[in-house]
């Protein structure tokens, strides 16, 4: 079962903020907020990635299941929203470019974003930051306040950054997004998949800069 971690414990911002970490392939799943929940990214949604025992675990119930945000269209961070959608019925925040591809399946559920739309949560709002590159409508959730980065598939601990090699991946995208992120005042980081960075997390952003202009 995948492992869950309060991620509080070692930073005081991100107070309220819960992980569960993706098992082999399978993206991390961020929670923000208990009773109005806004859930980041929703995993694979397989018989190893279940989710709902996780939010379970998290004393996180289907009422509770305000929202749920996906940071780009790939499967492994978008079909765990299925199965949240079994049980509850969540606002499922998608970007413009990548909504064709889930759209027919969300329906109703679905709310379309783009560059600089607000969404809030039970904490803090969060900024839709349009980052293409990984895919074209990837994007980043930034807490401004708490100076908290969700950084989906584009920028990733220790310099790493996302593969730009899929249908709508671009490396020029992925460089231009990653110098707008590279402008962002971040402490903490966290990433589609990976350990999450809780502090200095900017200097990590300007090394997965540096990184992938090598490429571009
Ligand atoms: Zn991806």
């Amino acid at each position: 079962m995948p492992q869950i971690i309060d991620l509080q414990k070692d930073t005081p911002t991100l107070k309220g903020v819960k992980m569960i970490v993706g098992d082999g392939l399978c993206s991390n799943i961020y929670v923000v907020g208990r009773e109005k929940a806004t859930i980041i990214d929703t995993g694979v949604g397989n018989r190893l990635n279940p989710v709902w025992p996780q939010l379970k675990e998290l004393s996180i119930e289907p009422e509770n299941v305000e929202k749920v945000v996906i940071t780009h269209a790939h499967h492994d961070h978008a079909m765990g929203a299925f199965l949240i959608l079994e049980k509850s019925k969540p606002k499922v925040y998608v970007h413009d470019k990548d909504s064709k591809y889930i759209a027919s399946s969300l329906g109703e559920s679905l709310v379309v974003v783009e560059e600089g739309d607000i969404i809030e949560t039970e904490l803090w709002p969060l900024e839709v930051i349009w980052t293409p590159g990984h895919t074209e409508g990837g994007m980043c959730l930034y807490a401004r306040g708490p100076r908290i980065l969700f950084s989906g598939d584009t920028a990733f601990p220790d310099g790493y950054f996302g593969r730009f090699d899929g249908e709508t991946g671009s490396i020029e995208d992925l460089v231009e997004s990653l110098r707008k992120l590279a402008k962002l005042k971040v402490d903490a980081m966290l990433s589609g998949h990976g350990v999450p960075v809780i502090r200095g997390a900017e200097d990590n952003i300007k090394l997965a800069l540096r990184n992938a202009e090598l490429y571009g």
